[in-house]
């Protein structure tokens, strides 16, 4: 397995829709390892395709309660609404909060290209909710109001030359302490 290199705010895929996955294979799988690393070493909750530079829709998450890889996901049910503060491993050090259904029920393909559905709430609801609209080109700081959007987007001129190519890699070191402390960035 390997850490990927991070696509940031910037990159043009991010903003590119994802093409179904049409065969569960092993290239798909060895993607899903090397996303579950990446988004373990980033000390992220959520990976979507799109961010390690990829066209496959599929993501993975982990909120605390174990991996879970979705290929092709779909909302089949959305209730209730909930707001809270969220991140991203493409956007980071800026954070806003957003408003999203409480309770969702996904369909999607197992890395085993099983079809299953999950229901969830809370944190796990909104992770879900956040990878998916990645893999529609979609981000978090879309829902922000027009305030709040300028003024992270202003924070973020002043982040991005970190990033140059609009690319994050992540140090050794960095991965090593995230192999000890983990906090919620999607
Ligand atoms: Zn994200």
């Amino acid at each position: 397995m390997s850490v990927l290199e991070i696509q940031v705010l910037g990159s043009p895929i991010l903003r590119e829709p994802t093409t179904p996955v049409a065969a569960v294979t092993d290239d798909v799988r060895r993607l899903l390892d090397d996303m579950f690393e990446t988004m373990y070493a980033a000390n992220g909750v959520g990976l979507a395709a799109p961010q390690v530079g990829r066209r496959e829709r599929l993501a993975v998450v982990d909120v605390g309660t174990g991996p879970i890889a979705v290929i092709n996901p779909e909302i089949v049910r959305a209730e209730g609404a909930a707001r809270a503060e969220e991140g991203c491993l493409s956007i980071p050090e800026i954070y806003g909060e957003v408003e999203r259904a409480s309770d969702v029920t996904v369909r999607a393909l197992s890395a085993e290209g099983e079809p299953f559905t999950l229901e969830a709430n809370e944190l796990l609801a909104r992770c879900l909710q956040h990878e998916i609209d990645h893999l529609h080109g979609k981000l978090f700081v879309d829902y922000l109001s027009l305030l709040k959007r300028r003024a992270a987007m202003a924070k973020w001129e002043k982040l991005r030359k970190d990033f140059p190519g609009n690319r994050r890699v992540l140090s050794a070191q960095e991965i090593a302490e995230h192999k000890r402390t983990r906090d919620e960035e999607l």
